[in-house]
């Protein structure tokens, strides 16, 4: 595309992939990366600096017109290019210590960046395994390929693809699945620059904000969800969108919340310690009053399960992430 470089960051994130490497090993093997040096701001001025994340382990940020692309690292799946904030729904499902996750799935998966991004948390023992689900077939070549980039022959068997919708799975044939990440189709409301067409950024930032849309988009976010909060072993749930919009963000968190089944089967909001717990930016606690009325430091906890990135802001795209658990994590209660 030709968008400009006032549509960047000042800085380009990447993670270097420890399903093949260690980032030890990484930096001995590639003096590419190994001469830059390291900064503390992630307002990289030019190329020649690295920043080192203190949110995600192995994650790092350099200026964009460093030459990555090219680098034989990045050729042999060393280094995934990864937004900061689309790399909190692997780490939020698997921050946990006491966690023994080994069966987990991606619903809405490709192109694969959270797929690979859950599989390097795995254990390698032989059972150990992301599911990934993808529905579009021109979209599944994309997964598959990324996936076999990803992992190589040696741990070929970490994660298995399947093309289908993830609403016609059956929670049952899922005995051991502990954990999901759900990042379905959304408007896509907080991407901008390299990541999206000019043509779409300039329909984006002309367009009101269309409600039966995204009302539309939360319906069916609603029901991606429903459908992941079924599994019967699952005792985490990450839903995340790459969309600034409450609409499907809090309101889709609200809504199941609120939802009788899902309420009896005893999901709720994690707390915030469980959930980047440093991170400042957190859900909008007045978008929960329809649970918590006016009790202001109930609002404050429910938002606490949740965080959100400002597009440009927090060096990266818009996102939403909210952590739905199940009994012995530590939880907020919706009542
Ligand atoms: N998680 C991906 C990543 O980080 O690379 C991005 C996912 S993208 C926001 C949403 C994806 O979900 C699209 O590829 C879309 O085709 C797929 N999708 C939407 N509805 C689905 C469904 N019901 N079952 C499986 N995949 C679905």
């Amino acid at each position: 595309t030709n968008v400009s470089t006032d549509d960047e960051t000042p800085i380009r994130w990447f993670r270097v992939n420890t399903i093949k490497t260690t980032p030890e090993k990484f930096f001995k093997d590639h003096p590419f990366f190994a001469k830059l040096e390291p900064v503390s701001s992630i307002d990289i001025k030019a190329p020649g600096f690295i920043y080192t994340d203190d949110y995600i382990p192995n994650l790092y940020g350099i200026h964009p017109k460093e030459k990555l692309t090219s680098t034989p690292a990045y050729l042999k799946g060393e280094v995934i290019i990864q937004d900061r904030a689309s790399c909190f729904p692997a780490h939020i499902l698997n921050d946990d210590p006491s966690d023994k996750h080994v069966e987990i799935i991606d619903s809405c998966a490709a192109p694969g960046n959270k797929t690979t991004h859950c599989a390097s948390y795995l254990p390698r023992t032989e059972d150990s395994v992301v599911y990934a689900f993808e529905r579009d077939s021109n979209r599944v070549k994309v997964l598959k390929t990324m996936c076999e980039k990803a992992t190589g022959t040696k741990n070929k068997n970490l994660i298995q693809i399947t093309h289908t919708d993830f609403t016609s799975t059956n929670p049952q044939d899922f005995p051991n699945v502990t954990g999901l990440v759900v990042d379905p189709s959304c408007s896509g409301s907080g991407i901008f620059g390299r990541a999206i067409e000019d043509a779409q950024l300039q329909e984006q930032e002309k367009e009101e904000i269309d409600t039966e849309r995204l009302n539309r988009l939360a319906g069916f976010q609603f029901k991606i969800m429903k459908h992941a909060l079924l599994f019967p072993k699952a005792r985490k749930v990450v839903y995340s969108t790459c969309s600034i919009h409450p609409h499907e963000n809090e309101r889709v968190v609200v809504d199941l919340l609120m939802d009788k089944d899902i309420k009896a089967s005893g999901w709720q909001l994690a707390s915030r310690d469980v959930v980047i717990s440093e991170w400042p930016k957190r859900g909008w606690k007045e978008e929960f009053t329809a649970i918590c009325g006016g009790n202001e430091e109930e609002c404050e906890a429910l938002a606490g399960g949740c965080v959100r990135a400002t597009p440009k802001e927090d060096g990266g795209i818009g996102f939403f992430a909210a952590c739905f658990v199940k009994n012995d994590i530590k939880s907020r209660k919706p009542d």
